[in-house]
């Protein structure tokens, strides 16, 4: 029972630290515990912990540690993705000699067809791509994705690493050295970052190792349990494991004690039965397979709003600064608008020649630039019609910048409170925001 009850905790401890260090840094889990043990566990304790060896060893000790961390977390490695691939190998090695002779053929099957996947959709999602990394010849191409919403992008942006200008929706990630179109963010389980083009595998990737983990738990109790029932009831020492006596369960603490007592027994008589191989394998998969699938749903909940990682990051803070009440938001003048540009002829005509002069040299950087080619027109059906800013005294914009001059007027700012006063054009609505990332 020791060593069963040793497992058990050792392995929902794991689930929970796992689930707390990669998820917790989400912009949904900022203002929650789970927030909070991300920041004890990644800032604080880390930062103590610095302060403590600075006082006795100058720093010695956690130098080292530093050095490793960073490489781990902002370098391109691929150790997380040979421990991930590791971890499915291992536990499919260990588990499926096992319980082999113990399922039926289309459960033979349907395992050969599902263990491939999360090896086949990791690959897509790794190999570089000729859509996601944004470069000098694909650049003019990938400023017309998407327009600039004057929210979250802005147009004229350089990248001052990659020299060229920023197009809306991307943004350069340190790690792969390089601006991504659509950045969502970068994974380190992939090593290499996710945006168009790639995205999409990454969802496969997260669906597909979902379903194969909990397929598997599900194995490990269709396979043993006719085992364990069998044996259970002459099983030595099952009364041993039986639940304890006056224990109040009409009481939460008391239901949830009976609950976790049944959970332990059932678990130590399967660990017994099917062994570290079968059962232990299963017990794991039982309590991981909520991680890339909930990892999924929170993916499907951006896609419902029509945003991606990096871009709820920056709604979170919007929200924030809202609730502070330092957020103006303004209109834009209709004839600076792509749509009202392209209804007037003559407008039209000129925008034309000055696209097709700029298209037969090399993309200009700043300060060269003109406006149609810091905003030539996009493909998107949308266009926003907002302008939102943030002034540090909180009081009404006395004076617009340069920039936001050219296409709203002070007088048409009014403060907002709520990010519900604010349009997203880059939500096209859920069904065609899946289409838009399926098919990108
Ligand atoms: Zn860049
Ligand atoms: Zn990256």
């Amino acid at each position: 029972m020791t060593v069963a009850r040793t497992i058990i905790i050792f392995t929902i401890t794991v689930s929970l630290v796992t689930f707390v260090a990669f998820f917790g840094r989400l912009p949904a889990f900022r203002n929650t515990p789970i927030g909070f043990l991300n920041r004890l566990f990644l800032i604080h304790i880390p930062s103590a912990f610095r302060k403590l060896d600075l006082a006795l060893t100058n720093g010695r000790i956690t130098n080292g540690g530093a050095r490793l961390g960073n490489y781990l977390m902002h370098d391109k490695h691929p150790l997380v993705v040979i421990f991930f691939l590791g971890l499915v190998t291992a536990c499919a090695t260990l588990f499926l000699p096992t319980v082999w002779h113990l399922i039926r053929p289309h459960h033979k099957l349907l395992a050969f067809v599902l263990l491939p996947q999360p090896y086949i959709f990791l690959y897509l999602s790794a190999k570089s791509n000729s859509q996601t990394y944004i470069t000098t010849l694909n650049h003019a191409e990938q400023m017309r994705h998407y327009p600039y919403d004057r929210v979250l992008y802005y147009p004229g942006t350089p990248c001052r690493t990659c020299k060229f200008l920023k197009p809306a929706r991307s943004k350069h990630c340190s790690i792969c050295k390089t601006c991504v179109s659509r950045m969502d963010h970068h994974c380190i389980w992939v090593n290499n970052c996710l945006g168009r083009g790639n995205y999409k595998w990454f969802l496969a990737l997260l669906l597909s190792t979902g379903i194969l983990i909990a397929y598997g738990a599900y194995l490990a109790y269709y396979s043993l349990s006719p085992l364990v029932h069998r044996h259970y009831l002459k099983y030595e020492g099952w009364y041993r494991y039986s639940p304890k006596q006056g224990v109040n369960t009409k009481s939460w603490f008391g239901y949830f004690d009976k609950k976790t007592h049944y959970f332990l027994i059932y678990t130590t008589i399967y660990l017994d039965m099917g062994g570290v191989r079968g059962s232990g394998v299963g017990l794991l998969a039982l309590l991981t397979w909520p991680l890339p699938l909930g990892l999924l749903a929170y993916h499907v909940y951006l896609i419902w709003a029509g945003m991606t990682t990096n871009e709820s990051a920056k709604w979170a803070d919007w929200r924030d600064d809202m609730a502070d009440g330092v957020v103006f938001l303004g209109h834009r003048q209709e004839d600076t608008m792509q749509e009202y540009r392209s209804a007037a002829p003559a407008r039209e005509h000129t925008h034309a020649s000055s696209h097709s002069s700029s298209s037969t040299s090399p993309f200009p950087t700043p300060p060269e630039t003109s406006p149609e080619d810091e905003e030539p027109p996009t493909t998107w059906p949308l266009e926003s019609r907002h302008i939102l800013i943030r002034t540090r005294n909180g009081q009404p914009p006395k004076t617009l910048p340069s920039r936001i001059q050219s296409v709203a007027r002070e007088h048409s700012f009014e403060r907002v409170w709520n990010l519900a006063a604010v349009e997203n054009v880059y939500d096209l609505g859920f069904w065609d925001n899946i289409v838009e990332v399926l098919s990108n």
